[in-house]
């Protein structure tokens, strides 16, 4: 892997700039009626949480079907056009729980706790290099947990560093989620939703076909390896993922090494990939 010194990352700057001043104003007109999970509740259902359960292979059968042989093994960077973000070093990125929306009771506060504990980990993992905090006050949070209702097969849903444009950053927790088999691992699901919020892609990135245009494009929609290889890679799709070290290593590596500007080669799909580091203000 080739990493050398790029200019794109300065000119940039003016472009996060404006699109957070835009996403403020959205906030600030945004005057919504959730009624959210307070500090005091956090930290209660925090102690009375069920321990989590042991991981469990591959039952995700929805996954396990399509990508049964493929290898779901590293550690992958990068979402769009040319760019890898990352949250700039000391980023806090607050977030904020709705305690309504859920059809039953209870699923609130149990969602918010794993997501709480999931961040605690993170946290420890991180080492200031980025850090969640809970708020309550909903102008001061990057992103909110909410329930997205019924989709399919998909369990949660997060967002990438930088993807705050035009909507308020969101964590969904789907119906499904909360069906007993997959309830048990809610803690792997969270840490693997949290994963993607510090940047990380899923382990079979490089699998996923995108419906390929022109091959001048191919880099939009392709990541690039980083690190190490590892099948249990909390990014990889198994029941209750676990932050593996070498998860640990590779995210400390990308957050201390892949500055702002910085140009990565790396391996991607089709052949090398190369692309841009933009690190980037969370929109608190
Ligand atoms: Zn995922």
């Amino acid at each position: 892997m080739n990493v050398a010194l790029g200019k794109a990352g300065l000119y940039r700057k003016s472009a996060v700039k404006k699109q957070r001043d835009l996403f403020l104003e959205m906030k600030r007109k945004e005057n919504p009626d959730y009624d959210f999970i307070t500090l005091q509740e956090l930290r209660s259902a925090m102690n009375t949480l069920p321990k989590a359960k042991p991981p469990k292979p591959s039952r995700r059968a929805y996954n396990c079907a399509t990508q049964r042989n493929e290898t779901l093994d590293e550690l992958y960077l990068g979402l769009l056009v040319g760019q890898i973000h990352l949250w700039e070093n000391g980023s806090t990125i607050n977030w904020i729980a709705r305690s309504d929306g859920y059809p039953q009771d209870g699923q609130a506060i149990e969602a918010a706790a794993r997501l709480c504990q999931a961040a605690e980990q993170w946290n420890e993992v991180m080492d200031g290099r980025v850090r969640f905090q809970y708020v309550t006050n909903f102008d001061d949070a990057c992103f909110k947990l909410e329930y997205g209702g019924f989709k399919g097969p998909v369990l949660a849903e997060a967002f990438m560093p930088f993807q705050y444009g035009m909507v308020l950053n969101t964590v969904y927790v789907y119906e499904l989620l909360f069906d007993p088999q997959y309830r048990v691992h809610m803690l792997g699901t969270m840490l693997h939703e949290l994963g993607h919020v510090l940047g990380l892609r899923h382990e079979h990135a490089h699998h996923v076909v995108h419906g390929w245009g022109p091959e001048d494009i191919k880099d939009i929609f392709e990541s690039i390896l980083y690190g190490s290889n590892n099948s249990q890679s909390v990014m990889a799709y198994y029941m209750g993922q676990t932050i593996q070290d070498s998860d640990k290593e590779d995210i400390r590596n990308a957050y201390d090494d892949l500055m702002d500007g910085t140009t990565i080669t790396g391996q991607g799909r089709f052949g090398l990939v190369q692309k841009t580091i933009e690190r980037v203000p969370p929109n608190n």
